[in-house]
């Protein structure tokens, strides 16, 4: 067996197999490593990889003859219809220079979630956003008719994939004491390695490029089991943008998703650690599939000052999501308001237990801040602005991660010692 590639992880030598205790053993510092530990740390990692395959079946054409297409001559929508709905306005932008186009391409959606919240209940809840909002701009506080209220079916592919993850740590245990002289920082170093499968479902991903993903991200999640087969009739007055956003592109989206889920679930078995760095990883995923789906979205819109504000309310469960700025004028005020009423209780405090002096007072300070930063957060927390999600863990199946594979293997210690209070350089040693 040639180890010759295999160098000591303590000391940098060439190790050999060492065939009495089956370890690598290296000969300039005794050090004995299990092979596994060896392994995950010269073994190449094979590459990752998650494939998706992409539907592509069309409209048939019985469908496309009961459908009507548009295109918005503003903005570029290209939107479908069930056949005797009537479309006077574009959805995205609100012209009503929307024209009949022909129904051309664009992958047939398999399912529809129908639409549960009605006209006046997504009305109501567009009014009541604007109460008891501390943050909210003034031009929000009054007159906040709506410009536009669409109710829009929004193309989503639904990914599924059952992902495998292996992932390398190089993780350390710290620890330090302190006699009168020195101060002795003892570091454990370990390789650590977590595999583990998970799956998912239906994780959404939205194919249109007029809206803003981290507003349908917003808005997740749908429950997909309401779903029903697409038929053109469902579509009976509303509009559907005709996804224009093909699987493929969308794909990154969700692949980003199910990395960002499956290392966060591995990461989150490592313990014990003072510090854990990845040093590789691999996520993979075959034949996952992809769904095409219509999800239903009102879309309103009010204009402010020349400029027009989205909100985006999921047509199934109510939730709201929106593009309103916070006031950072009111947003101050309130945190150094916070900041001012902590501190001054804080001094207050201070002052009857006779301990004001400059160390308690920075202590309250700091104790101040984090009370402003967490009203603040709090309060800017109710304007629901949209964002975006990194992870996928709620679409995981069967209780999220699955784990497969676990060790901790403890390689070599290392002392470092410094000698305190002279005001000499500080001397280093290695043990
Ligand atoms: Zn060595
Ligand atoms: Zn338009």
């Amino acid at each position: 067996m040639s180890t010759i590639a295999y160098k000591c992880p303590n000391c940098a030598c060439p190790m050999n197999y060492d065939g009495v205790s089956g370890k690598m053993t290296c000969p300039a510092c005794d050090s004995a490593f299990d092979l596994e530990a060896v392994q995950a740390m010269y073994a190449p990692q094979e590459e990752g990889h998650i494939d998706f395959e992409t539907p592509n079946a069309t409209y048939a054409a019985s469908e496309a003859a009961q459908m009507q297409a548009y295109q918005c001559k503003n903005c570029g929508a290209a939107l479908v219809t069930e056949g005797t709905t009537t479309a006077t306005e574009c959805p995205y932008c609100g012209s009503p220079t929307i024209l009949p186009d022909r129904i051309e391409g664009g992958i047939r959606p398999e399912m529809v979630v129908p639409f549960v919240v009605s006209r006046e209940e997504a009305q109501k809840k567009f009014e009541e956003y604007f109460k008891g909002k501390k943050l909210l701009p003034n031009i929000f506080k009054k007159n906040n008719h709506i410009a536009e209220m669409r109710k829009l079916y929004v193309p989503y592919w639904l990914f599924d994939c059952d992902a495998k993850g292996n992932v390398i740590y190089n993780a350390e245990k710290r620890r330090v004491e302190r006699t009168d002289e020195w101060e002795i920082e003892t570091i454990e170093y370990y390789i650590v390695r977590r595999a583990g499968a998970m799956s998912f479902e239906n994780i959404p991903v939205d194919g249109s490029v007029k809206l803003d993903n981290r507003i349908t991200e917003s808005i997740e999640p749908y429950d997909l089991s309401k779903a029903v087969p697409f038929q053109p009739a469902v579509l009976a007055g509303a509009m559907a943008d005709h996804a224009d956003v093909d699987a493929d592109e969308c794909k990154g989206r969700a692949i980003e998703r199910v990395e960002n889920s499956i290392t966060n679930a591995l990461r989150n078995t490592v313990k014990g650690y003072t510090t854990v760095k990845e040093r590789s990883k691999a996520i993979t995923a075959n034949s996952g599939k992809v769904t095409p789906v219509l999800l239903p979205v009102w879309l309103i819109t009010t204009v402010k000052d020349g400029q027009t504000y989205t909100f985006a309310i999921n047509g199934q469960t109510g939730e709201l999501t929106c593009d309103v700025p916070t006031d950072k004028g009111k947003a101050f005020v309130w945190g150094a308001g916070v900041f001012a009423g902590v501190m001054g209780v804080g001094a207050g405090v201070l002052a009857a237990l006779g301990k004001l002096a400059s160390g308690t007072m920075l202590i309250a300070g700091i104790a101040a801040l984090i009370a402003a930063l967490a009203v603040v957060g709090g309060l800017i927390g109710q304007l629901k602005q949209a964002s975006s999600q990194s992870s996928a863990s709620g679409y995981a199946r069967d209780g999220g991660l699955n784990l497969q594979a676990e060790f901790d293997h403890y390689l070599y210690t290392k002392t470092n010692r410094r000698k305190i209070e002279k005001k000499e350089e500080p001397q280093s040693k290695e043990a």
